[in-house]
């Protein structure tokens, strides 16, 4: 008899980190897979944030910390926001939690009475479907395809939103498709939002700096917005640090109290020398990280050109992120190698086995036809992954 409740029988596991773990473990096994399935920069953090966090070691910042951050980061916090973003906040209307993860988990949780619905431009990042399931409430999906740039329109967020839509969530530059709203795009999707006041907008903004071109923009920097725009960030992507677990909200001080009073059952503060290192990490900057930007541009070309060896992939240029998000439809209904690739999944598999490569079926993303494909890794494996497949779809 299984004794889990209901919503975590309910609930999948997140699929780009079980992907990541099947490609750790067959690699255990000494069979040389080339993981492009996790989203991670393969760099090491800069050299100034981790002396920071050695300073932090050494002067003994061992206690637990406030639930919503030091006062230092969250007004380092509030800088940076002025500082990239033209926005302005106070330190009570910004809580840092152990990654963007637990930020959104919490603003939903804030956010949700069973039965709300949650907006979800396609694709979506895996988590935001899983967590809205775990509040019981439902998502809907306004579909995009690689021939929209995997964009949704203001035309069809206004026909999606029903007197039930409690939360929209925006991601850009976007997972899994790496495509950017610029200013004019979410200006028409916020002249939409200004129309429904019910709804309240998440802003993930992981991506930001990881960007080769069109300038950021946030629905926050829309003032008929802000009162219900919270903004989700962190460390992780930009800074190379996904394993200190940073991440932070900023938004009306009622949410991030909310935020706040949750963490403070769940997690509680954050860990503190991530915390010290994130002051200087975010006092400094953003120049100081675009090396690996500009190494990820150079990649996501390299990695474009080699795609184009596969006619059968449908392949779009990304302006963010480090994900490739080709459409590879084309193979559905058809058997390779004598197996039937019916799904994403299938696809994602077989490439898995036979071309020891790990990718994320695009299903997990709410966009059956595709497939991701991280590039943040050498252009030596980027080679050698894609002509892998090549070599086999191409046969
Ligand atoms: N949002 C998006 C779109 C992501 O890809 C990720 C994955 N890193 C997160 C949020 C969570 O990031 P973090 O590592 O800060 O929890
Ligand atoms: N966000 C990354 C990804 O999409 C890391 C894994 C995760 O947290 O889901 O691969």
């Amino acid at each position: 008899m299984n004794a889990l409740s209901q919503k975590v029988i309910n609930l999948p596991e997140s699929a780009t980190l079980a992907m990541a773990n099947k490609a750790r473990e067959i690699k255990r096994k000494g069979v040389d897979i080339i993981n492009l399935s996790i989203g991670e920069p393969d760099f090491n953090t800069p050299e100034f944030i981790k002396k920071a966090a050695i300073d932090a070691i050494n002067q003994d910042y061992n206690g637990y910390t406030p639930v919503d951050g030091y006062l230092e980061l969250r007004e380092a916090i509030c800088h940076k926001l002025r500082r990239d973003n033209q926005l302005t906040y106070q330190p009570n209307q910004i809580v840092v939690s152990t990654g963007a993860k637990q930020c959104i988990a919490n603003i939903l949780m804030a956010l949700l009475n069973p039965q709300d619905q949650v907006l979800l431009p396609c694709p979506f990042w895996v988590s935001y479907t899983a967590m809205t399931v775990l509040n019981q409430s439902n998502f809907s999906l306004i579909p995009s395809s690689i021939d929209s740039r995997y964009k949704i329109t203001a035309q069809q967020l206004k026909s999606s939103i029903t007197p039930k839509t409690k939360v929209v969530i925006f991601n850009s530059p976007n997972n899994p498709s790496g495509s950017v709203y610029s200013k004019e795009e979410f200006i028409e999707i916020g002249q939409v939002l200004m129309e429904h006041p019910h709804v309240y907008i998440i802003s993930d903004e992981i991506y930001e700096h990881i960007n080769y071109g069109v300038p950021h923009y946030s629905l926050a920097n829309i003032p008929e917005l802000s009162n219900r725009t919270i903004v989700v960030n962190g460390l992780s992507k930009s800074f190379a640090m996904t394993g200190w677990r940073l991440g932070y909200m900023a938004g009306p001080e009622w949410i991030a109290a909310a935020c706040k009073k949750i963490q403070g059952q769940f997690t509680s503060g954050t860990n503190c020398i991530a915390q010290r290192a994130a002051i200087t990490a975010l006092m400094h900057s953003p120049t100081e990280i675009h090396y690996m930007v500009d190494a990820f541009k150079k990649r996501r070309d390299y990695a474009l050109e080699l795609l184009k060896t596969i006619p059968d992939f449908k392949i779009n240029k990304p302006d963010g992120a480090f994900y490739l998000f080709p459409d590879v439809s084309s193979f559905y209904g058809s058997k390779i190698k004598g197996i039937q690739i019916n799904h994403s999944t299938d696809l994602a598999l077989f490439l898995l086995e036979h071309a020891q490569v790990a990718t994320v079926a695009g299903s997990a993303f709410g966009q059956k036809k595709s497939l991701r494909l991280s590039y943040a890794t050498s252009e030596e494996q980027l080679d050698k992954a894609i002509g892998n497949i090549a070599r086999l779809l191409n046969a």
